[in-house]
């Protein structure tokens, strides 16, 4: 997006106009439930949700944040959402946060505040001059317990989390909340802190490609997704699944081309998921299958997942197990694909370690993965939602 309307005068013709495109694409990609957006003014500095027509109103007579430039502009531009785990409702405007890495600023550390579960967050930053930038602090109202800090080195990026969702217990008992939390680096696992308890979660993506978490937080860290810098058209998000080093695998892609809609998703599976084929459709209406992924072998059932016009996946959930019979070693064995209408499946048995994945709606790019005589490991493309 063309930012130099910005340091226009605030009256004039060319800085409305930007102002216009740039509230257009914040009502369409960061808009709430309600269809409000964050403010970006400097008395609201992005922390106060309004309708459209109050934050002009205030952009206009009060000017941008200090701050909020270029480069906010283009890192939100180039990401994807991922998540969130936890609790998964849209949270009232004090409960959310959001940490997004501006370009040229590199994560130095987290703040955790954690005992049986994960209090607060707090991330320093460091710009390309050398300064250091604190994050407000995520959760943690009525302070924590345990303060570690992850520290990391140069060369270190985050490429994953894992972590746990419960239930709170003590004095805010019942809420839904990350109970504990892993940070993977290229280099080690830093945690996990808190106390593992409840459902496990785990999402591993490319390095290069971090760009920040957002959630939900009061008392506790409720809720957390990640930001997926997009850069190269897509994100890579996954793999869910091992590499065999002897084994006749081999990678498998669908990439949804821009313009194209999925319509099918045909899936073979008994025990495990065979193969899967994905059909799409152009603006002309014209029908594109893909080539087989997986199925050295066949399975026992085919099923066909049909998608309708305005649907959309913005999630699957599946798990990972370990196949019997002549072909053994770990793949996917079973599959739902979560919609904004429905959830399809589960497609195969559900046996082994699970995993979910959720996106925005608007995201869904295609799969990856790696297949032999089963589908052995699956991964989501996602683009950014602008
Ligand atoms: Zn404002």
């Amino acid at each position: 997006m063309d930012t130099s309307w910005m340091s226009e005068a605030r009256s004039s013709t060319p800085f409305l106009k930007g102002l216009g495109e740039f509230l257009d694409l914040e009502c369409k990609n960061n808009a709430s439930a309600s269809g409000e957006i964050k403010c970006p003014c400097i008395d609201c500095t992005n922390s106060v949700w309004m309708t459209r027509e109050k934050a002009t109103e205030h952009i206009i007579c009060n000017g941008f944040m200090k701050g909020y430039n270029t480069s906010n502009l283009e890192v939100r531009k180039e990401v994807a959402r991922v998540g969130i785990w936890g609790t998964k409702s849209k949270g009232s405007e004090h409960n959310r946060w959001s940490f997004l890495l501006e370009n040229n600023h590199k994560l130095k550390k987290i703040t955790i505040d954690h005992g049986d579960l994960i209090y607060s967050l707090t991330y320093t930053t460091e710009d390309g001059r050398g300064c250091l930038h604190d994050s407000e602090k995520a959760g943690g109202w009525n302070g924590g317990c345990t303060v570690c800090e992850v520290t990391f080195d140069v060369d270190e990026e985050i490429i994953g989390i894992d972590g746990t969702v419960g239930v709170s217990a003590g004095d805010y008992p019942g809420y839904t909340i990350i109970s504990s939390l892993s940070f993977l680096t290229n280099k080690r696992t830093h945690g996990p802190f808190g106390k593992a308890t409840g459902t496990p979660f785990a999402v591993p993506w490319n390095k290069g490609s971090f760009a920040g978490f957002y959630g939900l937080a009061g008392y506790y860290i409720d809720g957390i997704g990640v930001y997926l810098k997009t850069s190269q058209e897509t994100a890579r998000v996954g793999l869910w699944g091992t590499e065999s080093s002897t084994g006749p695998q081999y990678r498998w892609s669908f990439c949804l081309e821009k313009n194209h809609k999925l319509t099918k998703i045909t899936i073979d599976h008994g025990d495990m998921i065979s193969f899967l084929i994905f059909t799409s459709e152009d603006c002309m209406g014209s029908v594109h299958v893909s080539n087989k992924a997986g199925g050295y072998n066949d399975g026992s059932t085919i099923s066909e997942v049909n998608l309708s016009w305005d649907e959309e996946i913005i999630g699957i959930n599946g798990t990972l197990g370990v196949s019997s019979g002549t072909h053994t070693g770990k793949t996917i064995s079973s599959l739902s694909f979560v919609t904004n209408k429905r959830n399809h499946g589960p497609f195969g048995s559900a046996t082994g370690t699970r995993f979910s994945v959720p996106w925005s709606k608007g995201s869904f790019a295609g799969f990856y993965g790696i297949a032999s005589y089963y589908i052995d490991g699956i991964g989501v493309y996602l683009r950014a939602t602008t």
